[in-house]
């Protein structure tokens, strides 16, 4: 960034600075007013079961409904967030969110469990797991139907420190998923000693199984080690039939991506599996999640 070290050390900034606004902090002031706001919407993507082709869950994916920009992706505000003290309230105004809507597909009979994304920066303290687990208490919903899925980044970004957390939230009875597996750099010694329930192969290798052979490669051996670690292997981004069989042949257990369903507001979801109807493309956020 722009900015010079001073004769003590300190950062000054050159006075030219000023006439560029810094982007991220209009977005992260934005942010903050969204969250005060209740800009922020969450869209749902179906966890399916390879074999039977049953729901398992959805996974909450947070939006922003900006008023002059449009619905937001993640990308697009999120690493501000991520940078800041805003991680916190986001957090935990999608496990809220996630924890009411979940209340309210069980009311109408369907039982699936709801996974919530948390950042690096929400497993460097202690103060969290008690949060999550005064948001299910409140809530009402049993800690099995929720799962966290923390990134394998995530788990080394401060590894003693987000072992702990993760003990301590897998201890209330949560499920815990390994997202972006296989990019990141989770040693295996590690992975063992967490209570992880499922690991969630990184797309960017479920893309390439149609034709790439070292892709296939390396999912096959993700779903073999993923097993020995007693936990679930869960593909996302599957986007093609042939990649789908492919997975259910190679022993892979459940999957997620715009094969069978795009995010959606949740109403939209619940009707699109109630009536196994799939979701037209212009009510989704297609355009958004790429
Ligand atoms: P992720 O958790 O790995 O989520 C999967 C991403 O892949 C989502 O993008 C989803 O829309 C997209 N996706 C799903 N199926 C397919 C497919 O078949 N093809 C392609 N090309 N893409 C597919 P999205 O919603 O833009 O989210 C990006 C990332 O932002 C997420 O990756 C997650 O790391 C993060 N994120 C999303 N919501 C939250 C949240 O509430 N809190 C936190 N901390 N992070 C979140
Ligand atoms: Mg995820
Ligand atoms: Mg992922
Ligand atoms: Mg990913």
């Amino acid at each position: 960034y722009q900015g010079k070290h001073g004769p003590t050390g300190v950062i000054v900034y050159e006075p030219d600075s000023a006439q560029h606004p810094n982007h991220s902090l209009v977005v992260q002031a934005e942010l903050r007013h969204a969250l005060e706001r209740d800009e922020l919407v969450l869209h749902y993507q179906p966890k399916l079961e390879l074999g039977s082709g049953e729901v398992h869950g959805v996974e909450a994916l947070v939006r922003w409904q900006h008023p002059e920009r449009g619905l937001l992706p993640p990308s697009e505000f999120l690493p501000v967030a991520e940078r800041s003290d805003l991680i916190e309230p986001l957090t935990t105004w999608v496990l809220r969110r996630a924890l009411r809507d979940q209340q309210e597909w069980t009311a109408q009979g369907l039982d699936w469990t709801v996974a919530v994304n948390i950042s690096a920066r929400n497993l460097s303290s202690l103060d969290f797991a008690r949060t999550v687990g005064g948001l299910v208490s409140e809530s009402g919903v049993h800690p099995d139907r929720l799962h966290l899925e923390v990134t394998e980044t995530a788990l080394a970004f401060d590894a003693d420190a987000a072992a702990e957390v993760v003990h301590a939230l897998a201890a209330q009875g949560l499920s815990i998923s390994v997202d972006d597996f296989g990019i990141g750099y989770t040693s295996l010694s590690q992975l063992r000693s967490l209570a992880v329930s499922e690991v969630k192969i990184d797309r960017t290798f479920v893309a390439g199984l149609s034709d790439n052979e070292q892709d296939r490669a390396i999912v096959g051996s993700v779903i073999g080690l993923g097993h020995s670690l007693g936990c679930m292997v869960t593909a996302e981004g599957v986007e093609t039939q042939d990649v789908a069989d492919w997975l259910q042949d190679a022993g892979c257990d459940r999957a997620q991506g715009f094969l069978w369903m795009r995010p959606a507001p949740w109403t939209q979801v619940a009707t699109a599996l109630q009536n196994r109807e799939p979701v037209s493309a212009g009510s989704s956020d297609e355009r958004s999640a790429r």
